[in-house]
């Protein structure tokens, strides 16, 4: 049977490697590329002006490779399960295929949309493709739990082989046999919204760094890979958070909306490993596409993972509440020039350095501020061109030395930290261009200039540049006593109750160890 079929681009937003396009592809006389702009995901309060344009760009740039194939997309705004129904009956559908997506809100999305299809006589088929690896399979290896360590983790990859290669995308001849029915009003019922649709006021926006789309990815990966010496030599800790033009790929925005698939990340990095010496995980390129994988498996094998309570893995903090300092973390007027650097640099461009992060994700909470890492997390779901559900989680718990990493008497120093890479202060002129007369002496503590050199550099501290909100040297000292005790307890509370695994919550059948005794016995290696 010929089928009249809906492709739904949710992430995926890319014609190569996409496996549930090409099975709608199959056995196809009509065919809808449909994206929604759900209100659930899309709206105002969760995506920043930055991240909203760089998805209308992915977006025209689909529509744009959709028209070669003599196809269009088209944008429906509204809930899925009111949205879909409606579809089904207006296009007579008779199946649905979309990219398997594995966090909660999509699967609980996605498994109404399936109930809605059956009832419509309409054949659903998805398909893995946004991770390099099946999140399912490896928490079915790992004794039905997530892997906890990076080091489990790839044990667990090893049992499992290599990833499956990517599929190229479709050419002319696929869809020769396929027609998409539009109408002379499809960009009135159907086109992308401009940001002025979406209610923005676009007169503030900065230079657009990182257009949105898979022509620009693919573009950004064959630059990135072109340089291969860099490729093989690549080591994370070794590239600089503060450099004036980013020292590692930024192909994250692409790879988080599925403008890369990330297998074709891996492979072509595979391409240039071919016959050379290379780094190797966890600091390499692979290393970096490997950490994707294991917080998307965290993600789905955790409950609760991008909170705090009723999260098994994450250490329960008595975090203060303090509007004050959130807002002054977020608004980049801390008095810590590196810290409002970092977060100037987020506002603007939507993408920072992971070194950075680890800066201001540390400051904001263990270090400094002592506020939940989940304050943090909704602040970077806004800004974060990347912003990516589990890779947010996971990475402010590890911040926070909430879960996965556990040494929380090792502060950032808000001043040290970013002399290592940048002794003239240079990224903070850029971002902070009221400090630029500064001398390098004083850039990364301005209020320890002499009140003649602050007036010579035109910047008065307390006036023009707020004193520090925080004396990192006592706070931090006195937040590492706090995180002592909060250890302290965690342990005592599983001595108390040492049968409260998760896995016994989550009624797995097999034994296993509690989370608390594997984090317990990573500590112990460490
Ligand atoms: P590269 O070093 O070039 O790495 C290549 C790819 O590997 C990245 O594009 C990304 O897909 C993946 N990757 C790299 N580092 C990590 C990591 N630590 N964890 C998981 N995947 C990684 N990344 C996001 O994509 N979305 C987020 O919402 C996000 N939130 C973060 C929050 C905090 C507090 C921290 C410390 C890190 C966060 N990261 C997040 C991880 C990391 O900082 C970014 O993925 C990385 O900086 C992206 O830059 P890049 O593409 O140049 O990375």
């Amino acid at each position: 049977m010929a089928h009249t079929c809906i492709h739904w681009f949710r992430k995926g937003l890319r014609l190569h490697d996409n496996p549930a396009l090409m099975a709608a592809l199959r056995d196809c006389k009509e065919l809808y590329p449909v994206f929604i702009l759900d209100p659930y995901l899309y709206n105002n309060t969760l995506v920043g002006i930055n991240r909203w344009r760089f998805l209308i760009g992915c977006l025209k740039d689909l529509d744009c490779s959709l028209r070669k194939l003599n196809s269009r997309l088209f944008v429906v705004r509204g809930k899925p399960e009111e949205v879909f129904p409606k579809l089904f009956e207006k296009w007579k559908v008779t199946k649905l295929t979309y990219e398997y997506d594995t966090e909660p809100y999509s699967l609980s999305r996605d498994k109404t949309v399936t109930t809605l299809a059956k009832e419509h006589g309409v054949e659903v088929v998805y398909k893995i493709s946004h991770t390099i690896h099946d999140m399912d399979r490896i928490i079915e290896e790992n004794n039905g739990k997530a892997p906890l360590t990076y080091n489990r983790f790839r044990t667990i990859l090893k049992t499992i082989g290599n990833p499956k290669k990517p599929i190229p995308a479709p050419a002319i001849e696929d869809t020769k046999d396929v027609k998409t029915p539009c109408s002379e009003n499809h960009d009135k019922n159907y086109g992308i919204p401009t940001l002025e649709d979406l209610g923005h006021d676009t007169t503030t926006l900065g230079e657009e760094k990182f257009p949105g789309g898979e022509q620009e990815a693919l573009r950004r990966l064959d630059e990135n890979l072109a340089r291969k010496d860099w490729v093989c030599k690549f080591e994370k800790p070794q590239t600089s958070p503060n450099s004036l033009s980013p020292s590692t790929t930024v192909l994250s925005p692409y790879v988080t909306f599925g403008c890369l698939s990330a297998r074709t990340f891996w492979w072509r990095v595979t391409e240039v490993y071919q016959g050379k010496k290379h780094s190797e995980p966890p600091v390499s390129l692979h290393g970096q596409l490997l950490w994707r994988e294991f917080y998307y498996a965290a993600g789905v094998g955790i409950p609760n993972f991008d909170k705090m309570e009723g999260n098994p893995v994450c250490t329960q903090v008595d975090w203060d509440t303090n509007p004050e300092y959130l807002a002054a973390w977020r608004e980049a007027r801390t008095g810590l020039p590196f810290i409002d650097a970092i977060m100037t640099q987020l506002r603007q461009e939507g993408w920072i350095h992971h070194l950075a992060r680890h800066a201001v994700a540390c400051f904001l909470t263990r270090g400094d501020l002592w506020i939940n890492w989940e304050e943090g997390q909704k602040v970077f779901e806004y800004l974060l061109l990347d912003g990516d559900w589990a890779l947010n989680a996971g990475n402010w718990q590890w911040l926070s030395a909430s879960a996965f990493f556990h040494q929380y008497f090792r502060v950032y120093s808000p001043v040290a930290f970013g002399k290592k890479t940048d002794k003239n202060g240079d990224y903070i002129k850029k971002y902070l261009p009221l400090l630029k007369k500064f001398p390098a002496q004083y850039i990364y503590e301005p209020w320890k200039a002499p009140r003649s050199v602050q007036q010579a550099a035109g910047c008065i501290v307390g006036k023009d540049y707020p004193q520090p909100i925080v004396q990192h040297e006592v706070i931090s000292k006195k937040n590492i006593q706090r995180m002592k005790l909060a250890y302290a307890k965690r342990s005592a509370d599983s001595a108390e109750s040492p049968n409260e695994s998760p896995s016994k919550k989550q009624g797995v059948k097999r034994k296993a160890k509690s989370v608390i005794d594997m984090l317990q016995k990573k500590d112990k290696k460490e």
